[in-house]
């Protein structure tokens, strides 16, 4: 499979890491929209939040646990948003699951704000 987060959490892309355990690995964003942009992802092949089942969204709550650490690890002092984008109206470009994790600034309110 041709999937380039697979090939980052296997070390094949360089990535800047951030936090990596057994289930997921974070790195920084390599076209930054906010002066802290994130992305954590699980080390599971899941293409979206589209294709979030009882049986593999365990790792998804494992992520939404560790977000606040890693958002402190990054950097952020003072707040952040946490995005996913599924699918075509929401500018999906990679097909495996990721949160990106936005802060360092005060964010534009428009659509998510
Ligand atoms: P999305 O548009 O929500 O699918 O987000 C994909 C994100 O992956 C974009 O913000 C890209 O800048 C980011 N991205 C793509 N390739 C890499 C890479 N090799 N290292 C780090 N981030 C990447
Ligand atoms: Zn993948």
């Amino acid at each position: 499979m041709d999937c380039i987060f697979c090939k980052i959490i296997k070390g094949e892309i360089p990535s800047t890491k951030v936090y990596e355990d057994e289930s997921m690995y974070a790195f920084r964003d390599i076209n930054p929209e906010a002066p802290v942009h994130v992305l954590v992802i699980p080390k599971e092949h899941i293409e979206s939040m589209d294709k979030i089942t009882p049986e593999n969204s365990a790792v998804v709550a494992k992520i939404f646990e560790k977000i606040p650490a890693i958002a402190a690890e990054a950097g952020v002092t003072n707040g952040y948003r946490v995005i996913s984008n599924c699918g075509p109206d929401a500018g999906q470009t990679v097909f495996h699951l990721h949160f990106h994790i936005l802060g360092g600034e005060t964010l534009p309110a428009h659509l998510l704000g």
